[in-house]
């Protein structure tokens, strides 16, 4: 898997941390007389807390890029890094536009980070619960069938990627949900409690949803847009169906999955071969 944005996140939280450190270091040298007039042993303090959290920022920033550039999960073990990166982020966004970056990006480098991120750490994750979550701007336009509710009424015509999802959802027996808005997805998580999304939607819903579902680990697919925003949009349903693979830690080759039994919403089983129509 490539994550080619999150060279660009990462560049921008380092850049901002250089600024800061900058601003600590200034301000402390030009406060250290007055402090110094007050206690003797004031200045020296002040430097010792000023390294300690530089050393706790930095450090934890560090890890976030080995972890994010290597894939080799060096991260602390208590999950401090989805707080670290939901306040990376608006700095980032904030920096890169300022650097003439579009917001669009950024929160695609945002996306294509924690990625990285959750990739490197995945065989931590429960994978008990899984929910696809996709948006409703998947379906084709002209479709007649209801899938908000249930993506089982998909008649799997094949003239939108919803077909092909619901197979794989099927195939590996996990749960599907299309959500119309951020409302609704927030609705859908809060009733069906997953311990992992793999979220299909465009960079800001992703960003949105990463933010809002903490501690629930979401991997991000972005969509693609062929006809624009929010209308007929489609997605790579192998790369959806590459990240379950891994976090069900169910490595099928694809001469097994062309055998492997599908799981139907009635309950019988098919083969792949099958299962369109
Ligand atoms: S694949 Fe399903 S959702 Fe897409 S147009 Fe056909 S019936 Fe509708």
């Amino acid at each position: 898997m490539t994550y080619g944005g999150k060279k660009l996140f990462l560049a921008l939280s380092w850049f901002a941390f250089f600024i800061v450190l900058s601003i600590i270091i200034l301000s402390i040298y030009l406060v250290t007389p007055r402090f110094a007039e007050l206690h003797r042993r004031l200045p020296l303090l002040l430097w010792v807390l000023a390294g300690i959290v530089i050393l706790a920022v930095g450090g934890g920033l560090l890890l976030i890029s080995i972890t994010a550039l290597t894939g080799f999960d060096v991260l602390y073990p208590h999950g401090g890094e989805p707080i670290t990166m939901r306040v990376l982020f608006p700095v980032v966004l904030t920096l890169g536009q300022l650097f003439g970056f579009g917001k669009d990006r950024l929160r695609d480098a945002f996306v294509d980070t924690n990625n990285a991120l959750l990739w490197a750490q995945r065989k931590r994750f429960s994978a008990g619960k899984v929910l696809i979550l996709l948006p409703h701007c998947l379906q084709h336009h002209d479709c007649e069938w209801r899938i908000t509710f249930d993506i089982a009424n998909c008649k799997r015509c094949g003239k939108c990627d919803i077909a092909a999802l619901a197979e794989v959802a099927d195939r590996y027996g996990i749960e599907v949900r299309v959500a119309t808005g951020g409302t609704l997805a927030r609705k859908v998580v809060s009733d069906f409690k997953p311990t992992i999304i793999v979220a299909v939607a465009c960079g800001r819903d992703l960003s949105a949803g990463i933010i809002d579902s903490h501690p629930i680990p979401v991997f991000g697919i972005p969509n693609i847009r062929p006809n624009g925003p929010c209308f007929d949009t489609k997605v790579e349903v192998e790369r959806v169906e590459e990240v379950l693979r891994e976090l069900l830690f169910e490595p099928v080759r694809q001469s097994q999955l062309a055998e492997a039994p599908i799981r139907t919403k009635t309950g019988s089983e098919k083969t792949q071969g099958n299962a369109v129509g």
